[in-house]
């Protein structure tokens, strides 16, 4: 044996690799499948009341089903799908063998060719649709893959449903992003900030907490987005929230443990005196005290050297202070 770094060898060339996960392409991920159930008005209306969704076309006797449930009719629940076939599997520990060994979804694509009615009892197959060449993104480089799933009923094609994610080589040890990391070992995974929720950051950096306003229908917005949900403006201004709000709802988190956090912590979602809601820790107060309906207020934190961050803590009020109920 040599002493020649072997660090750097790609056991397969690019271009082998590339014909190799291209035999992957057209075959199954699955066994064909059928639907746990045939289409049906409750899981309609829990779908609908999970996203808010009040549309009219979707509820009565002649109803449809939302067409983005496409996936839902599909699902296997926790007792899953008996059959699957081995080539997805291959194809992950193909490129695991190269160095791709970390993954995450990227996006999703649905085509409606029918509505979906109560009763429709639906078939579905899945392939591995696409392997990309090697792609470099922020990430690392790696390989988009995209399966396809033929969702019909009676043999009829009724939808699609597309779903990417990338397989991508995490940075090694020794590069720029790597050791970014390792000077700060405990530190809070960061804020992604773009150019979209930039202003909101900046705002935090000056102990403002900054929500959109659209500057044409003057509805207000949080999380930050680069158009109005309301009218699809994408004129918007900044203003600045009073700080003040409840407890929407909150959870307590006790596993798993994250570095940087010290569970237990709760995590609450806000509910802004200005109507709009956002997730943040409340502290101040024993995790088993945090309570819907608590008034809170906004403060700041220091989290560490590098970020700070909006919190909330309870109100105290002015008549339970003085012990007056
Ligand atoms: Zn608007």
């Amino acid at each position: 044996m040599g002493t020649e770094a072997v660090d750097d060898v790609d056991p397969i060339g690019d271009e082998e690799l590339y014909e190799r996960l291209k035999t992957y392409e057209g075959r199954p991920t699955a066994a064909p499948g059928i639907g746990k159930d045939p289409v049906n008005e409750p899981m309609i209306r829990h779908w609908c009341e999970a996203m808010g969704d009040t549309n009219p076309a979707y509820t009565g006797p002649d109803g449809i089903a939302p067409p983005t449930m496409l996936q839902a009719w599909t699902m296997g629940g926790l007792s899953g799908y008996a059959e699957r076939s081995g080539a997805y599997d291959e194809l992950s520990a193909l490129l695991d063998s190269v160095g791709c060994t970390s993954i995450v979804a990227t996006d999703c694509e649905q085509e409606y060719l029918r509505p979906l009615r109560p009763g429709d009892r639906i078939t579905f197959d899945s392939v591995i649709e696409s392997v990309s060449p090697r792609k470099t993104t922020k990430l690392g480089a790696g390989h988009f893959i995209t399966t396809r799933m033929d969702i019909r009923v009676d043999g009829e094609p009724v939808g699609t449903h597309r779903f990417r994610v990338l397989k991508y080589a995490p940075p090694k040890a020794g590069s720029a992003s790597r050791r970014q990391n390792e000077s700060h070992p405990s530190r809070r995974p960061s804020p992604v900030i773009n150019r979209d929720n930039a202003g909101f950051w900046d705002g935090v950096e000056e102990h403002r907490l900054l929500i959109q306003r659209c500057a044409d229908c003057a509805e207000l917005r949080f999380p930050w987005l680069p158009g109005c949900g309301g009218c699809g403006s994408p004129r918007w201004e900044a203003v600045e929230a009073s700080g003040g709000g409840t407890v929407y709802s909150y959870v307590v988190m006790h596993h798993p443990p994250f570095p940087a956090f010290d569970p237990p912590y709760a995590v609450g979602l806000i509910e802004l005196a200005e109507g709009v809601r956002m997730v943040g820790n409340v502290v101040g107060v024993p995790c088993d005290e945090v309570r819907i309906g608590m008034r809170v207020r906004l403060d700041f934190i220091k989290a560490d050297e590098a970020q700070e961050l909006p919190v909330f803590r309870p109100l105290v009020d002015a008549a339970t202070a003085a012990g007056v109920v």
